[in-house]
Parts: C-alpha cells; sequence; structure tokens
C-alpha cells in the first residue's frame, strides 16, 4: 500500500530565482514548493504524495482553486506534479503543527502499544487519520465489468514504488544489484491466472468473472481471445500472467493502437510463490506462443536492458534515474517511465518521467 501521508524531514530548503514568497524544499528524493519561513532545515512535515485526493479542510484551502476535483462522488483536491515559477513541485509539505491529531494518534499507537517494536513516526501512514485517499480516475466501461471478488490473496499485485521514496532501498541495500529494465507503458493492469482447476482474470484490485456477464470487458475478452486461457491451461502450470492492456478506450491510448493489445511484464509461480526471473520469464512467453497464445495481440513489454546494475549506468543518485527514464515508449516520443526489477524479482520501483507527469491532464 502505498503511503500518501508520512511524517518526513525537511533535508534542504533552496531560493527560487526571482520569488520571494515561496521556496523549494528538498522531501527524500522530491522537491516541493513552499512557502518562505514556513520551514527550516530539519523540521518535520506532513508530506502528501503526488496521487493523494484530500478532503476539503481549512489547512488546504490555499490550493482549492488549483486542486479541486471530483471523484466519482466526492469532492475533494487532487495534488498531482505542477511547475511553479520553473520549478518542479510534487507533492504538498505542511508544517507538522497544523495537525494536532497526529501527534495524538502517535501518542495512542505508542501508549496503548499498538505499534510495533522499532516503528518510527515516518513509518506511519496517517492517510486515513486525515481522510486522504489514492485519486483514481473513473473505471471506463470497458474494465469495469461484473466483478467476483478481491484480487486472489496467493497473487501478489502489480503495483510499484516510485524510486523518490527508495533512496536508501536503491542506493545503499541494493548497492551492486542487477536490474530488467522495461518500458513502462500506460495502460490498465491486467493478471491471467491459472491454479489447477480454477481460473481468472484480474484487473489492478479486483478478479472478474469469467463468464457471459462479461463478455465484452476487455481483459476478460483479452484472456479468451488470445487463446491465453487455453495456453496456460496446456502449459498445465500453476502461473499468472501479468501485463499492461493497452488499446482503444484504454488511459489516453497514447500509444494509438488499433486493436487491445496485453504487454506482459511478469509471471508468478503460484506454486513456488515466486515471480519467474526475466530469463525464464520470456522462455516461459515462447511456450505460451507455442502452444497457440496470439502473438499480435499478446507481446512482452519493450526491453531496455535485461541484468544491469545502475552503476554501470553512471546513475547514483534518484535525480540520475529521474533522467534516465526520459524517452520514447513504443509509438510515443514521451513515455510514462521505466521499471526497475531486481534479476531476482525480490525488489523493483519506477521511475515516472517528469516530462509525462508535466503533460497528465486528469
Ligand atoms: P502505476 O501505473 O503508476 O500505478 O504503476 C504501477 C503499474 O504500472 C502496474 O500496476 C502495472 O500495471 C503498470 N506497468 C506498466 N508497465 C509496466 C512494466 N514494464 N513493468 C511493471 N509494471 C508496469
Ligand atoms: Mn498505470
Amino acid at each position: 500500500m502505498r503511503k500518501l501521508a508520512t511524517i518526513r524531514q525537511i533535508l534542504d530548503l533552496r531560493p527560487i530565482p526571482g520569488a520571494d514568497q515561496i521556496e523549494l524544499a528538498v522531501v527524500d528524493g522530491w522537491t516541493v514548493v513552499v512557502r518562505v519561513g514556513e520551514f527550516k532545515r530539519g523540521d518535520p512535515c506532513v508530506y502528501f504524495e503526488i496521487d493523494s485526493f484530500l478532503p476539503l479542510r481549512p489547512e488546504f484551502e490555499h490550493i482549492r482553486a488549483r486542486c479541486f476535483k471530483r471523484m466519482g462522488e466526492q469532492e475533494g483536491l487532487r495534488i498531482k506534479t505542477i511547475r511553479l515559477r520553473g520549478q518542479l513541485s510534487q507533492g504538498m509539505a505542511l508544517p507538522l503543527t497544523s495537525f494536532p491529531e497526529i501527534i495524538t494518534e502517535w501518542d495512542r499507537l505508542c501508549n496503548e502499544g499498538l505499534k510495533a517494536a522499532n516503528t518510527t513516526i515516518h513509518d506511519v501512514d496517517f492517510s486515513e487519520l486525515l481522510g486522504v485517499q489514492k485519486y483514481e480516475p473513473p473505471v471506463p466501461t470497458q474494465l469495469a465489468g461484473n466483478v467476483s471478488g478481491n484480487f486472489p490473496g496467493f497473487i501478489p499485485k502489480t503495483d510499484q514504488e516510485r524510486c523518490q521514496n527508495y533512496g536508501r532501498e536503491i542506493f545503499v541495500d541494493n548497492e551492486g544489484a542487477r536490474y530488467e529494465i522495461t518500458v513502462k507503458l500506460d495502460g490498465t493492469s491486467f493478471t491471467g491466472y491459472r491454479k489447477d482447476e480454477e481460473d481468472g482474470v484480474c484487473g489492478r484490485n479486483w478478479k472478474l468473472k469469467v463468464d457471459d456477464d462479461n463478455a465484452t470487458n476487455s481483459l476478460v475478452r483479452m484472456y479468451v481471445d488470445s487463446g491465453l486461457q487455453a495456453a496456460l491451461a496446456k502449459l498445465g502450470m500453476n502461473y499468472a500472467v501479468q501485463g499492461e492492456l493497452m488499446g482503444p478506450g484504454i488511459q489516453k491510448n497514447r500509444e494509438g493502437f488499433k486493436i487491445t493489445k496485453l504487454f506482459v511484464f511478469d509471471i508468478y509461480d503460484i506454486d513456488n510463490g515466486c515471480y519467474l526471473a526475466p530469463h525464464a520469464r520470456h522462455e516461459v512467453l515462447y511456450q505460451l506462443w507455442d502452444l497457440g497464445l496470439d502473438r499480435d495481440m499478446v507481446d512482452h513489454v519493450p526491453v531496455i536492458a535485461m541484468e544491469m546494475p545502475l552503476e554501470e549506468l553512471g546513475i547514483e543518485s534518484v535525480d540520475q534515474l529521474l533522467a534516465y527514464a526520459e524517452g520514447p515508449s513504443i509509438a510515443h516520443a514521451i513515455r510514462e517511465g521505466l521499471v526497475f526489477k531486481r534479476v531476482d524479482g525480490g525488489f523493483s520501483f519506477k521511475a515516472i518521467s517528469n516530462k509525462f507527469l508535466l503533460k497528465e491532464e486528469d
């Protein structure tokens, strides 16, 4: 789960040329515009990450004009990437003192023994306490479908953490690690699996019925029409194939595809509880094609590198990672970004193109 509202430290403050009311704060791998004088270096702040959907409350009134948004029936404020006076600003940082309930809640967690040992206030997600949700654009009808239940517990969801939140994990804990680097495509998450006699199709957070009710659902149609269902059954392995579904009506279809396509980025071995390593994944995809999976409908996501240490790319900081993430996708000059997966599948993150984020509309 992404932690959208957390307590973090202001690591640095930098003046913005020509501006006397605002300055740039550094919070982990993010830069965010704040009011001059609001923080000193080292101060704690409440940091709301991009994609937060905030409730309307007095503390947020100053961004109402710019950020007001509806999500379904609810009214709130959507935090997204912006450029202010030429500076990239991502998220929102406000003084901890504006939210006394956070300290009350932290005291309660401590006093009632509700926090795990060695948890610090920085590890806690205060989204629920503050009424912060993740902004989700409306699901187009052809994807919504007839839901049969939650995402199955025996398969990991396809979420990826942003590199800005992983400075230490990437550059200290995983020094020298080798990564598969793939292009991040901007469609919708697809999981198609077979487990013994059970098979299923899932979107990002839910499972769909594979029956006539969903005959027109794009995710279910991909599973059946591409031959993935049949090929998985012939293969006889308990695998989940995960990929990005792309095509007309899905997100903005920035690649301009004429037909719906699936780009595989992972295969999960359900029996062994692990992801296949990149080479094994490619091997299985070849087997599935041999077993009748349609190559025009199902391909692999574009691969930039198979086993690449960041050191070899000269990447030593989050900023350098973000610069490296810029570039074209399949048919668009500005890709969404890159996904980095350690070759053993045990660690991964995404680097989203700031050019892409600045162009994003809703
Ligand atoms: P986000 O779309 O920002 O929520 O980032 C995570 C999602 O990226 C995953 O749920 C996938 O659906 C999607 N994705 C697109 N391309 C890739 C890729 N090459 N590797 C992994 N995930 C990807
Ligand atoms: Mn996405």
